[in-house]
């Protein structure tokens, strides 16, 4: 079966690099939602653990309930607010905090200019006074910036928002309430950090969506793709192959077929414009739901050793390769 290469040692580089960024080990809340971004939950829950990471982030209770015991703090970013010991709720709107559950430890996520979730600026006054009434205890004020990948002055206006909202949530009396709003992007350009924690995500994965021109930190890809051969065929001068036989052989040659195709999670792409391997090998004809033809006798190939390139080629970003990949394909660690 088709599987995926976990490397320890560019996973263990990149959050050294964060590190470096936020001063503190201590300061890094891995972002797990997604299955990790395809690289698995637990897998790198654990190794993230085994790091010293004392902090996640994830979508849903239920993955949280799988990486309870790794971390001190799981914050959840959109599920039904209970009162738990260990996990932190996000506020999206003022309506979840009128159904959260009593003593629930809950996270404010202001909205400072992305317009996706979040309390708006003149709503804050009225969740501060719904938290107290309904008795939560706001450990956490966060926001998410709109393009923190882009040169552009929208990052630093939105920051400046989020600065007045930190003043006003201590104007309002709240202490020991932890303040966070880089992701990767904001966390790569910053030169000065001075918050409780980042949300990273794709940087710990090995990957930067910044521009080139933002001076940052070398990050390596953590996850490799490889597909097993099922077959082997010699292919003669016109003979075409796959669906719609898309492919025609120029000359004789030996083709195999791999098994990894889209019901993998593999982008199925255009076969006119084919997809072409990390060794360097195009695939031949549609990709189909399970495999696909590629001129190698190897027993074993590397499809992918890095997801920003595999990106580039399918028109889209490193985030939308890794997480489409199905959680279904085993994962070894190097
Ligand atoms: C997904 C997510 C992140 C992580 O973003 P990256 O760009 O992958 O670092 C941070 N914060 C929130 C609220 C998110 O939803």
């Amino acid at each position: 079966m088709a599987f995926i290469k976990i490397n320890k040692q560019n996973f263990y580089h990149n959050l050294n690099q964060i590190a470096l960024k936020t001063g503190s080990v201590e300061k890094i809340a891995i972002v797990l939602k997604d299955n990790a971004y395809g690289h698995g939950l637990e897998l790198m829950g654990k190794l993230a653990s085994e790091f010293g990471i004392k902090h996640a982030v994830v979508r849903k209770t239920a993955e949280a309930e799988q990486i309870r015991s790794l971390f001190e703090t799981i914050l959840i970013l959109g599920d039904s607010i209970i009162n738990d010991e260990k996990y932190s709720f996000t506020i999206n709107t003022l309506e979840d905090i009128k159904k959260a559950q009593k003593g629930a430890k809950v996270e404010l996520k202001v909205d400072t200019g992305m317009h996706r979730n979040g309390i708006a600026l003149d709503e804050l006054d009225e969740a501060f006074a719904l938290i107290e009434a309904q008795g939560l205890h706001l450990v956490g004020v966060m926001t998410h910036y709109r393009s923190a990948d882009e040169l552009s002055s929208e990052f630093f206006w939105q920051q400046k928002q989020f600065e007045r909202v930190k003043e006003r949530v201590k104007e309002a009396g709240f202490r020991n309430v932890r303040v966070h709003s880089h992701n990767s992007a904001a966390i790569l350009r910053t030169k000065s950090f001075d918050e409780d924690l980042v949300r990273v995500g794709i940087g710990v994965y090995g990957y930067s969506e910044l521009p080139d021109s933002f001076d940052e930190a070398v990050l390596r890809p953590v996850m490799s793709l490889y597909a097993k051969k099922i077959s082997t065929r010699a292919l003669s001068a016109g003979e075409r192959l796959g669906y719609g036989g898309d492919y025609t052989a120029a000359e004789d040659m030996t083709i195999s077929t791999y098994d990894l195709g889209y019901g993998d999670g593999w982008f199925r792409g255009e076969s006119r414009q084919p997809y072409v391997t990390s060794e360097g090998l195009p695939v031949l004809g549609r990709v189909s739901m399970d495999s696909i033809s590629l001129e190698s006798e190897k027993d074993e190939v590397c499809v992918m050793s890095d997801a920003q390139t595999a990106a580039k080629q399918f028109g889209t970003i490193s985030y939308e390769i890794t997480t489409a990949l199905s959680a279904t394909l085993p994962k070894e660690v190097i």
